[in-house]
């Protein structure tokens, strides 16, 4: 199913000879696919130089939907995608992380509910996915201490979200389900990649050059924002001093009091105003620090030796300066050999990463031998009763 949906082989004939299995072994393996709807004939392939024609195969967009939700601090996006990996539907919700996670997951909730009726789809969602900004529990599926986020702390997010909304379903870090859309996106297979998001946090998510994402041991790959800055003494939220978040987020340079509270969103947005209308002050503010964060992108080019750096989140929306300087002291600073096959830009999927990000997770789950046996196991009452 991987095979077709890739399209790295449409025909049987393909598959038997990219998957090496026998073709007996092949029609044993589509035939339940096709029993689900998972799979259909797309038509004939002409035939090329002296071959037959062949039939090609292709993933149902009408096997199910797939929910994602890419929750930020103040705002989740939601969407319902088809097989065929069209938006059926699609909205932006406000949330408020602070609350704790029950509200917010309620909010999340009607939003699918909402989508779900928009799209006219009548059977459950096939799988959910769930993008939090904080560190990723799989095995709880939690989050685990994220910084302001009260009472999201080994809460069972993906406990909740399944029993309600009746499918599996899956939690991931937004930075990661970013890197995720923009690995999966790339027309070939090419990774390393590392996913930079500076807004008003600064992480990073890491996809390996086999397109898993590096999770680490704890969930906590990637962390970049708490890494040191040499010569700075800021104090971070999370209790130390120096952090390259606490010097160059937009926190930082919006000069955001963390014992503010809701004002400090305001003055993040006031300040992304100015940089956007390229005010003096704010550029040069900003030019000022970005090279701490170029410094923390060579140590990862040195460690991941990566294809590709993406340079995204709300900074590098609002201004190019940000792409330049960590371009500029990546190529300085590195040695040759690491850079010589690196890409640096921007997101091919500017805001809409994460989002196809979870798509990506979400049919990829619903592709595993095990959910493809419980979608057979569903069916079987039904056909019993037929006879
Ligand atoms: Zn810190």
């Amino acid at each position: 199913m991987k095979l077709i949906a890739s399209r790295a082989a449409v025909t049987k004939a393909d598959i038997v000879r990219v998957s090496g299995l026998a073709r007996t072994t092949v029609d044993n393996a589509l035939a339940p696919l096709f029993t689900t709807g998972a799979v259909r004939h797309a038509g004939i392939r002409p035939a090329v130089g002296r071959g037959r024609p062949a039939e090609e195969l292709e993933i149902a967009p009408t096997y199910g939907v797939v929910l994602v939700a890419d929750c930020g601090v103040r705002a989740a996006k939601l969407a319902v995608f088809d097989f065929g990996q069209q938006v059926l539907a699609s909205s932006q919700v406000p949330i408020d992380l602070s609350r704790g996670p029950q509200p917010v997951l309620d909010d999340v909730i009607a939003g699918f509910t909402d989508l779900v009726e928009k799209a006219g789809v009548a059977d459950a969602p096939r799988t959910a996915v769930i993008g939090l900004p904080g560190p990723v529990d799989q095995r709880h599926g939690a989050v685990v201490r994220p910084p302001l986020m009260p009472g999201w702390d080994g809460f069972g997010v993906v406990a909740a979200l399944s029993e309600a909304l009746g499918c599996q379903v899956l939690i991931e870090n937004d930075v990661n389900l970013r890197a995720l859309g923009e690995q999966r996106v790339l027309s070939e297979a090419i990774g390393p990649l590392v996913y930079l998001k500076c807004g008003t946090g600064i992480g990073s998510g890491l996809v390996t050059a086999d397109g898993m994402l590096l999770h680490g041991a704890d969930g906590a790959a990637g962390d970049i924002g708490h890494v040191r800055v040499v010569g700075s003494d800021d104090p971070c939220p999370c209790g130390n001093t120096g952090c390259l978040e606490a010097y160059a987020s937009l926190r930082a340079l919006a000069g955001v009091d963390d014992s503010e509270g809701e004002a400090s969103s305001e003055q993040v947005e006031q300040f992304l105003d100015v940089l956007r209308a390229r005010d003096a002050r704010a550029v040069a503010l900003l030019r000022d620090r970005a090279p701490a964060i170029g410094e923390v992108v060579v140590s990862l080019v040195h460690v991941l030796n990566p294809a590709i750096v993406v340079v995204g989140g709300a900074m590098a929306a609002a201004t190019d300066d940000l792409l330049a300087a960590v371009r500029s002291v990546v190529y300085q600073r590195s040695l040759p050999l690491a850079t010589r096959n690196l890409t640096i830009t921007g997101p091919q999927l500017g805001d809409d990463s994460g989002l196809y990000g979870g798509l990506a997770l979400g049919l990829e789950a619903a592709m595993e031998p095990a959910a493809l046996h419980d979608r057979l196991a569903a069916l079987r009452p039904g056909r019993r009763r037929s006879r």
